[in-house]
């Protein structure tokens, strides 16, 4: 039997499905990622597909089939026009949405990530023009904050063998183990922690800030040449250990 079920949410990625039907990835507050058919031929899904993909919050109707669900109507709630007619801000967007698709696994819900993706577009939507420098150091903020809530928060604050808070300079990094390991920690266990690897006061800062604060903050600290390099190396580091599916090109060349 199937259900007729209606939710809100925002489209991550689409792709064609035969030659007339489409299957689409959405981000839903009550349902986390479904994906859903889009079928009917031309006619149906030129009705359908402009609020599907144009970037917006939209709201659906599908019904539940045995095996998927198909669309039957869809309504815009919100359309980030500010973020749409500037480029900058629509690669960050779709960016984003491509990291969230890689690291979510269907009908696991998260409203916080929910949450923290409208905040990400309602940001972009009034932020004020940015450089390729700032919205590459933007979409590592979104990275960190992303891995957090899948689970993968990295230690920014105590070593992570003895637990001690680590003092400014005596740290050394551990992408795949996920944050600091303090001098002496290293040294003792130098079998565990050899790949460790050196790593600047201002680059620990800078993680922290991009992690704890919110996106309008973002657009405060300077961004130094050499601490923004050591910075996206940090956290491509650390998506390359722990995501799911690997991206294919840099949080840097994706803002080129
Ligand atoms: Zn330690």
């Amino acid at each position: 039997m199937s259900t007729l079920f209606s939710t809100t949410g925002i489209i991550l990625s689409c792709r064609d499905h035969k030659e007339v039907d489409r299957w689409y990835a959405m981000y839903t507050k009550d349902y986390g990622k479904i994906e859903f058919l889009a079928r009917g031929g031309q006619k149906v899904l030129a009705k359908l597909t402009p609020h599907l993909e144009t970037l917006g919050e939209v709201h659906t109707l599908l019904v539940q089939g045995r095996q998927y669900p198909t669309l039957t109507g869809v309504e815009r709630k919100r359309a980030f026009l500010g973020a749409q007619s500037d480029y900058q801000k629509m690669v960050l967007a779709q960016n984003a949405m491509s990291l969230m698709d890689m690291g979510t696994r269907p009908h696991e819900a998260d409203p916080v990530l929910y949450d923290v993706l409208h905040q990400w577009l309602s940001f972009l939507d009034t932020a004020p023009s940015l450089s390729p420098e700032r919205s590459a150091y933007l979409l590592g903020s979104f990275s960190l904050k992303l891995l957090a809530l899948l689970g993968y928060r990295p230690e920014l604050h105590q070593c992570l063998r003895c637990r001690q808070s680590v003092r400014p300079k005596e740290f050394y990094w551990h992408a795949l183990k996920g944050g600091i390991v303090c001098v002496s920690c290293r040294k003792q266990d130098s079998d565990q922690y050899f790949a460790a690897r050196p790593m600047e006061e201002t680059t620990l800062k800078l993680i922290r800030f991009a992690m704890g604060e919110s996106f309008s903050d973002q657009l405060r600290p300077p961004l130094p040449g050499e601490t923004l390099l050591a910075f996206h190396e940090a956290i491509e580091a650390l998506i390359i250990s722990h995501f799911p599916i690997i991206p294919v090109n840099s949080l840097r060349a994706s803002c080129q």
